[in-house]
């Protein structure tokens, strides 16, 4: 297994609630990402997912805990080292137009990047920026046009063009492909797949598509209020999700339900809406929407804890299939509940 490129330890990220008192959008976050890998994150809006993406490359500013990138203290950088180090660190926007200035042709938005964080000379600019409308399939001549000549799906090639620009290592791309029609998402999801393969990028990719994950993803890791509740290999995750959120996510996707499968137990559906996260459940934050929650759940926090090597899950009653090749542990979830809508 790879060494971990970003590793976040008990990451908060807290703000102002609105009436009073402090939100927890991140609660002590502790996460590797892998050099080379693909993470996928999900979880429903709301949950954290964009703010983890954006506190690790310090978009936003963490309120407590440690970022390490490539084994510096990325939490702790300030002025030159901290402005050289974002050259390193990228993200590709699920609006790829409202990020895009319209009035700017496609060769200087790329060029940017270049220009400011590597102090490339003009003539060198130029000549990255040619190759890179090529590498993403748009061709040289896409830079002496601007943004709003081009479709979605162009516009978003345009983005991971600039996004690479200045030769990161790390990528977040935040519901990337989420704006677009289906059959541009594929042609998109392949782009990405084949830079990461080819480029030796490390990729956090965030989305609430479980599909979409599932295509791109190495391993894939649940948030749900602020936490991570569930980190698995994409195998293991989609053929035996091991939290009872994991496995309401999953079932809401009828594409995604094992073939096969006991209707009753495939049909795993959330009752109740996201708690306020200003207002969390005592205990599990997950006890209230919970088909199996138990006493202990009401008193006692779970930890994220390892169930099998490479497999983490935070809960005191994991919901452990055969696919694992471990024993079941004899949770079986409520169908009485409904849907939840990612
Ligand atoms: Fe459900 Fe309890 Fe597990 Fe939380 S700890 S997910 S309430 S079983």
């Amino acid at each position: 297994m790879s060494a971990p490129l970003v590793s976040a330890r008990r990451l908060r990220v807290e703000y102002p609630g609105r009436a009073g008192g402090r939100v927890r959008a991140l609660r002590d976050v502790d996460l590797d990402i892998l050099q080379g890998e693909t993470l996928g994150l999900v979880g429903e809006s709301g949950c954290g997912k964009s703010t983890l993406g954006r506190a690790l490359l310090r978009v936003i500013e963490p309120s407590a805990g440690r970022i390490e990138f490539a084994g510096s203290d990325l939490t702790r950088m300030r002025g030159r080292q901290l402005r050289r180090t974002r050259a390193e660190l990228q993200m590709v926007f699920q609006d790829p137009f409202g990020s895009l200035n319209p009035r700017r042709k496609v060769a200087d938005i790329v060029a940017e990047p270049l220009l400011r964080a590597r102090g490339a000379t003009r003539g060198e600019a130029a000549k990255a920026v040619a190759e890179l409308l090529d590498l993403v399939g748009l061709g040289a001549e896409a830079g002496a046009r601007r943004p709003h000549e081009f479709s979605g799906g162009q516009r978003q090639r345009i983005g991971i063009a600039r996004a690479l620009a200045s030769s990161p290592q790390f990528v977040v791309a935040d519901e990337a492909v989420s704006a677009l029609d289906v059959s541009i998402q594929a042609q998109v999801l392949n782009l990405l797949s084949d830079l990461v393969r080819d480029r030796g990028l490390t990729m956090l990719f965030i989305s609430h598509d479980l599909g979409v994950v599932r295509h791109i993803a190495d391993r894939i890791a649940v948030m749900y209020l602020g936490q991570i509740i569930e980190i698995a290999s994409r195998d293991a995750f989609f053929t035996g999700p091991a939290h009872p959120y994991s496995r309401a996510l999953l079932s809401s996707v009828p594409a995604l339900r094992r073939p096969g499968g006991d209707p009753a137990r495939e049909r795993e559906v959330l009752e109740g809406e996201l708690p306020d996260p200003a207002n969390p459940p005592e205990g599990c934050l997950f006890r209230t929407r919970c088909p199996i929650a138990a006493p202990e759940c009401r008193t006692r926090m779970p930890e994220l804890r390892e169930i099998a090597p490479g497999r983490s899950v935070r809960c005191h009653l994991p919901l452990i299939s055969g696919d694992l090749g471990l024993a079941d542990s004899g949770g079986s979830a409520s169908p009485a509940i409904k849907d939840v809508t990612l």
